[in-house]
């Protein structure tokens, strides 16, 4: 069987010692099943052990090989789109509901690295920043609507605050979001793994869920074994392929790509980022961008929709990097990868059950380090008979994407140029 291993990122090259985890081999019994080893995955995992379950997880390649352990690692708040576009969309209560869900990932994130000791250079603070003035009133309603959810760690900075932030004279302003952070991400992945394994949970590494059998006791197949399992979790995101056709249907693996420079001098990361927050900017085709903790700058932006991996991702990535920070220039790009997030049309989280005991959470739309976190748990309180939370996201409406798996992607291409024309443009 080959063996698939991490892309060639920072992350891979600075991931902290992690066993060797077997693959799948026999049949196995357990409570449940959970398909994906990426932040979804663990987190659900994770909060069944500590309520007693037992609990498999079945990963195709590696722990956190997915979009957990590649992202630009920002934690932050919310939802691809805001709680307004979910309050037009379900009934209040069931907005209200996943309103005060938007700011619970970050606590759990933080619970997790404190509580398992995970070793992940967490960092408090992210910014939004702003072109211009549209995206400045963005901002200020953002804020009122966040804090009517009863967040009230955000500040909203002008010109020359934000300029105190971030060494870039591009920016109007921004908002300022003390919750937000960051995290190196494969390093919480890995750590939440061990924290899965110290609960006895296991993972089965390089194993594939090849088909999964229904029934009262659904069995996931992998090429050489089986798992019989009271409940299924589905949560192989943009890398679970056609395994589920329904699910395919209403959603769309695009790709992300990510450098990382040199490490920088002290003065000169400093100079950049003098608080070390991240930052992402409120273009609908946004950069992102923070220091690691060996003051490497990792720069993130750009959606290859379909998933294509592109040829070269440093001339597609450096010269947005360049345009936030020429002082650069001369600065040498060390890592270059690319990542596969799932888009929905709503970009909204598509949540819900294909029976019974077969549940799934997927497509958070490039928005989801902390709302993994938060599936994993309303996932876990669903098992165990508390689904109110869980049916809230249920509820969310989801479509095909227009043109069908023949034109989705020129036509979802076309609409984000458009919006990308108007961030440009300023209206
Ligand atoms: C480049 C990039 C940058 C991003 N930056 C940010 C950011 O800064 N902040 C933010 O909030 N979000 C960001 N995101 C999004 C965020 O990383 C994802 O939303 C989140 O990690 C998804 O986690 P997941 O567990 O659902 O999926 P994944 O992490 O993709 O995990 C799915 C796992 O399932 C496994 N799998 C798939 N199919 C099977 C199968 N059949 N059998 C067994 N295993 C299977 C895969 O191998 C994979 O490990 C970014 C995404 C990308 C790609």
């Amino acid at each position: 069987m080959t063996h698939i291993a991490y892309p060639p990122s920072f992350y891979a090259a600075s991931a902290n010692v992690s066993p060797q985890r077997p693959a799948l081999h026999g049949e196995v019994e357990t409570d449940v099943c959970v398909i994906g080893a990426g932040y979804t995955g663990l987190s659900t995992a994770l909060f069944l052990l500590e309520h007693g379950f037992k609990v498999c997880i079945l990963e195709a390649a590696k722990v956190g090989f997915g979009a957990s352990g590649r992202n630009g690692g920002q934690i932050v708040n919310s939802y691809s789109r805001d709680i307004d576009v979910i309050e037009r969309s379900v009934d209040p209560k069931k907005a209200q509901l996943m309103g005060e869900m938007a700011f619970e990932g970050g606590r759990i994130i933080r619970d997790r690295v404190q509580r398992y000791q995970i070793a992940c250079d967490l960092k408090d603070g992210g910014v939004f920043a702003a072109f211009n003035a549209k995206q400045m009133k963005h901002l200020e309603a953002q804020k009122r609507l966040w804090q009517r959810f009863g967040h009230q760690q955000l500040e909203i900075l002008d010109q020359q605050q934000i300029r105190q932030v971030v060494a870039c004279d591009n920016y109007v302003g921004g908002m300022l979001d003390m919750s937000g952070g960051h995290i190196h991400p494969l390093n919480l992945a890995l750590g939440e793994a061990a924290a899965v394994e110290a609960l006895g949970g296991a993972i089965y590494e390089q194993s594939p869920a090849t088909r999964i059998e229904r029934g009262n006791q659904p069995r996931v197949h992998t090429a050489q074994g089986s798992i019989k399992a009271r409940f299924v979790v589905v949560a192989g995101n943009a890398y679970l392929g056609n395994l589920l056709p329904e699910l395919a249907a209403k959603s769309m693996p695009c790709g992300s790509q990510v450098i990382a420079t040199e490490p920088l001098s002290a003065e000169q990361a400093a100079s950049l980022l003098p608080q070390d927050y991240c930052v992402e900017d409120c273009n609908y085709l946004l950069d992102y961008f923070r220091l690691s903790a060996d003051k490497r700058l990792i720069y993130g932006g750009g959606v290859v929709y379909g998933a294509r991996d592109p040829a070269n991702i440093e001339a597609i990535i450096r010269p947005k990097m360049l345009k936030t920070f020429p002082q650069l220039q001369n600065v040498k790009i060390d890592y270059a990868w690319t990542g596969n997030f799932l888009l929905t049309l709503s970009r909204l989280p598509q949540v819900g059950r294909l029976a019974d005991n077969i549940y799934y959470s997927q497509g958070c739309s490039g928005h989801g380090v902390t709302y993994t976190h938060v599936a994993g748990k309303v996932l876990a309180e669903a098992l165990r008979g508390q689904a109110e939370r869980f049916d809230a996201f249920a509820s969310l409406p989801h479509y095909p994407f227009p043109g069908g798996r023949l034109l989705r992607v020129p036509l979802t291409a076309l609409g984000a140029t458009y919006y990308s024309l108007r961030d440009k443009l300023g209206f």
